[in-house]
């Protein structure tokens, strides 16, 4: 890495965490429905919980009171969302805990999304965060000591 590429990164650090949710798109989903879904993914026709998951569909559940099928997103502001799942996820990481100021082409080089997309998303969640209170901490912090904090902020904002 040449000098003017440290002095950049330093400046500006793009680290993306590596949280439970950046495997792949299961590990996405298994997240989000211990986090956001942490007293059960309810039905939401019905509001029964304790809902099956469908054999045909991945990420969905199927309510065995109502019959009706849901995505695991259904009820969040992921909700008919075509970004991947971590990288929604990851982004909402970035816009809380990344260093320095987090803009639109900033958070579009980082995530690797389209320009559409990701205004989107930034637009979102920071709708949300301004609406529950919530600054950006800028910290730059790792997963283990932001994790806690990161939870709570992701079910605010999810369910937004
Ligand atoms: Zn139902």
């Amino acid at each position: 890495m040449g000098r003017s590429a440290f002095i950049s990164d330093r400046s500006e650090p793009n680290s993306l965490p590596d949280g439970p949710w950046t495997a792949d798109d299961d590990a996405a989903f298994a997240y989000l429905e211990r986090v956001v879904w942490q007293d059960g993914f309810r039905c939401r026709v019905c509001g029964r919980a304790g809902l099956s998951e469908p054999d045909s569909r991945k990420h969905w559940r199927y309510c065995g009171h109502c019959r009706k099928r849901f995505s695991l997103r259904a009820g969040t502001m992921f909700a008919g969302d075509t970004m991947p799942l971590g990288k929604a996820i990851s982004a909402i990481w970035f816009m809380n805990f990344g260093e320095g100021p987090v803009y639109i082409a900033r958070l579009e080089r980082v995530m690797g999304t389209s320009p559409g997309a990701t205004q989107r998303l930034f637009d979102r969640v920071s709708r949300a965060m301004s609406d529950q209170g919530l600054e950006p901490l800028g910290s730059g912090g790792d997963m283990i000591s932001t994790s806690a904090e990161f939870e709570r902020r992701l079910r605010l904002i999810a369910l937004y």
